[in-house]
């Protein structure tokens, strides 16, 4: 080890950084809207990194994370560092707004692509390179936060996203192998190790989280050299190359055999997989992720010790830590003073984290008796969650078992579809929308009226109901055929319904930055999922009563609000996404019973949930595709079952489309000229399906005659029979005069076409 005598014993992988109250976000926006000047901005800043950092070290962690703060993404600051921001914003000359530039666009330059991060649910910034891509180190950014912690006195350990996932994670703009670009990137690496040791980091954390991902040879090879040639720079701190999300496999030999001082490795996520070979491992730090930095489940001191002296009896030198960085988790459970008691406790964010990190090392360094009242509150925790009744809701679990595994439609799709047009007596090419219309003020200040009680549920009901009647009204004006109620009494198509089934919980403050200053609140899936009364029918059914043509319910699918909640560990995911289905089965069934003879189910989080490793895939997609179906088949033949999935590069869930068995699919197309149809036919798929022909995601207004030649080269994928006229998503972010001329155009072209 190039620094042999310091070592550490506690730390976590990432902090949060939008603040505790949203502090960075209102900061950031208040910038952007030109109230706030970017000293006031680095003020805020430097504030919050002042007290986080701080509070991590008073907290006992004895290595802490510096530089994972970021005033947008670290991928994006990474692109920074290393001088690959794309030309087109080079042009602006000052640094901050350039950033911003780059991350969100502006009237001259379009934004760099965004994309999940892993298998999370924050957003990171794919940057843009090519073959000549000109790579400069400009390393003022983590220096700086290095300088600033040491001088708080923070045992800070700098981080970096490593050159291989960030090469992997990028977008090669010509095509070319951007493997390739690593030779170019080493040095910068090198020199960066050089001025970091010069500033006085002991250790830096490079960040491979790519290498829990499938490698190719060429890619482990290259995992290979890159930490040979990096142990080998001169004068350099001790390097932790962490990797998280799963499991390292072979990669982990890999790593070992370089001169790397330590490696972080996720024992939540990668479960056991890596334990045997990090045994053998006793010249490098482990550093263990014993604690889950991805969910919000107190951590078990039963499971989580053995591994930890399993790997010190083995003569491992090991390190307590989060599984990944705190970033994907709330910060703190103090604010959260209306959560059920019980459940209050079975819970760990993020500075509870870190908390167990202190106990869980302690532990380990002198023994349980050292934190004996604190394992104690743990494990009485840890085993009443457990036995909880409210985990077993034994007639859920008995009408599953009784459904068994093949709850579907029986009759053929081709049949259905004839069925379900003698009753809706559709024109041909029928127009619809996929769900909300714009959220107007008037329906954000009566949701937060009603939030601080200024505002009964009767009035909000009423003014809710003012809102569908005009949304119904304008869509028979436009002359759409399929209506809808534009959702205005849904804060979010996944919390919505999560609020009211039993089994889930909200919070009040538990914001998790899902990218740049956009936060969400997760709800809390922790016990059997029950849906104690109708959830939607009355709004439904409201909107049906204003019109003769067919309204078209709108129900949001079980895999997208198991994706976008905190969801149980003592189960399989199957299991709870089996559950949340049945309950959105039974509202199907009652939008039926109350007269409506179409229903939506959303399902655009479909391939969010998609395990990282290829030979995990199938087995999840039979899951997710079992979770819709289950969800969708308790109606009658005659019942029209819509979907609605956000994105058009299915990629390996393009077969899995065809096996929903929706009768109609909608999908985003208008951005890439319907190929997406191509893709569909590739994989067999017959069933009805609404290429987007109006991209809602601009503000631009398409032309009728723009529309119709979208429509043209979707009729030669699609039959006419089975085509819909639809915009790309919901309306929900645009303004009201945009989405009316819109769709005036999308009915004139769909009626010329008939
Ligand atoms: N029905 C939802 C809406 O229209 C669908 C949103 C989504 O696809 N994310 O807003
Ligand atoms: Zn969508």
């Amino acid at each position: 080890m190039s620094n042999p005598h310091t070592t550490f014993s506690a730390t976590v992988l990432g902090l949060p950084r939008i603040g505790p109250n949203r502090e960075l976000k209102r900061a950031t926006e208040s910038y952007w809207a030109g109230r706030l000047d970017a000293e006031g901005l680095h003020a805020v800043a430097a504030d919050l990194r002042t007290t986080q950092l701080t509070a991590a070290r008073d907290a006992g962690l004895d290595s802490v994370p510096v530089g994972t703060f970021s005033y947008y993404d670290q991928v994006l600051d990474t692109a920074v560092l290393l001088g690959a921001l794309p030309e087109r914003v080079s042009g602006i000359a000052d640094e901050l707004d350039r950033y911003f530039a780059a991350a969100r666009g502006n009237a001259e330059v379009a934004p760099l692509e965004m994309t999940k991060w892993f298998d999370t649910n924050y957003h990171y910034l794919v940057p843009e390179l090519a073959a000549d891509t000109a790579f400069s180190l400009h390393p003022e950014k983590p220096l700086a936060e290095l300088r600033e912690a040491l001088a708080l006195g923070v045992p800070a350990r700098p981080v970096v996203i490593g050159p291989i996932t960030f090469l992997k994670l990028a977008k090669s703009v010509d095509g070319s192998d951007l493997l390739e670009r690593l030779p170019d990137l080493l040095p910068l690496y090198a020199q960066l190790l050089g001025l970091l040791a010069e500033a006085g980091a002991q250790w830096v954390q490079i960040d491979e989280p790519s290498l829990v991902t499938d490698l190719t040879e060429a890619e482990l090879a290259a995992v290979r050299s890159t930490y040979q040639q990096l142990s080998r720079v001169p004068a350099r701190p001790a390097v932790l190359v962490a990797a998280y999300f799963g499991r390292l496999g072979v990669a982990l030999p890999v790593l070992a055999e370089t001169g790397i001082e330590g490696i972080a490795v996720d024992l939540v996520a990668g479960g056991d997989a890596d334990v045997a070979v990090a045994q053998s491992l006793t010249d490098k730090l482990i550093v263990a992720g014993v604690v889950d930095g991805h969910n919000i489940w107190r951590v078990d001191p039963d499971h989580a010790l053995p591994q930890l002296t399993g790997l010190r009896d083995a003569g491992v030198p090991v390190a307590v830590s989060s599984s990944c960085s705190l970033l994907h988790v709330p910060y703190s459970l103090a604010p959260e003073t209306d959560l059920d008691e019980r459940l209050r406790n079975w819970l760990a964010f993020g500075e509870e984290k870190i908390a167990e990190i202190r106990v869980l090392a302690t532990a380990l360094a002198e023994g349980e008796e050292a934190v004996a009242e604190a394992l104690e509150i743990a494990r009485t925790a840890v085993a009443a969650r457990l036995a909880d009744p409210r985990l077993r809701v034994e007639s859920v679990r008995a009408r599953l078992a009784a459904l068994d595994a093949d709850a579907v439609r029986r009759t053929p799709a081709d049949e259905r579809r004839v069925l379900q047009q003698q009753r809706l007596n559709l024109p041909l090419l029928p127009t619809t929308t996929i769900g909300s219309y714009p959220q107007t003020s008037r329906i954000r200040v009566a949701r937060a009226q009603l939030r601080r009680g200024e505002i009964d549920q009767t009035e909000y009901d009423t003014r809710m109901r003012a809102e569908i009647a005009e949304v119904i009204a304008l869509q028979e004006e436009i002359g759409l055929d399929v209506l809808v109620h534009g959702e205005p009494e849904r804060n979010d198509m996944a919390q919505y319904f999560a609020e009211q089934l039993d089994g889930f919980a909200a919070t009040i403050n538990g914001w998790v930055q899902s990218y740049g200053t956009r936060c969400v609140r997760p709800p809390i899936v922790y016990g059997d999922v029950v849906r104690p009364r109708v959830m939607t029918v009355d709004w439904i059914t409201y909107a049906q009563s204003l019109t003769s043509r067919p309204v078209k319910g709108m129900l949001t699918g079980p895999v997208t609000i198991l994706a976008w909640s905190f969801i149980r560990d003592d189960q399989p995911l199957s299991d709870t996404a089996r559950q949340i289905a049945l309950a959105i089965r039974d509202e199907t069934v009652d939008l039926e019973t109350a007269g409506i003879g179409i229903i939506q189910v959303d399902e655009p989080a479909l391939r969010e949930l998609l395990p990282l490793r290829k030979a995990d895939q199938a087995a999840y997609l039979d899951w997710a595709v079992e979770a819709f179906r289950l969800s969708t088949s308790g109606v009658a033949d005659t019942t029209q079952i819509h979907t609605h999935l956000c994105y058009s590069e299915f990629g390996e869930v393009i077969g899995a489309i065809a096996g929903l068995d929706a009768d109609v699919t909608s999908i985003e197309a208008a951005r890439s000229h319907m190929e997406v149809l191509d893709d569909l036919n590739a994989a067999g798929f017959g069933l009805g399906v609404g290429p987007g022909v109006y991209d809602i995601h601009s503000p631009r207004v398409p032309g009728t005659e723009e529309i119709e030649k979208s429509l043209e080269l979707a009729l030669k994928a699609v039959p006419a029979e089975r085509l819909w006229v639809n915009p790309d998503c919901g309306l929900k972010t645009r303004r009201t005069d945009e989405v009316i001329a819109s769709l005036r155009n999308l009915v004139a072209a769909a009626q010329a076409l008939r």
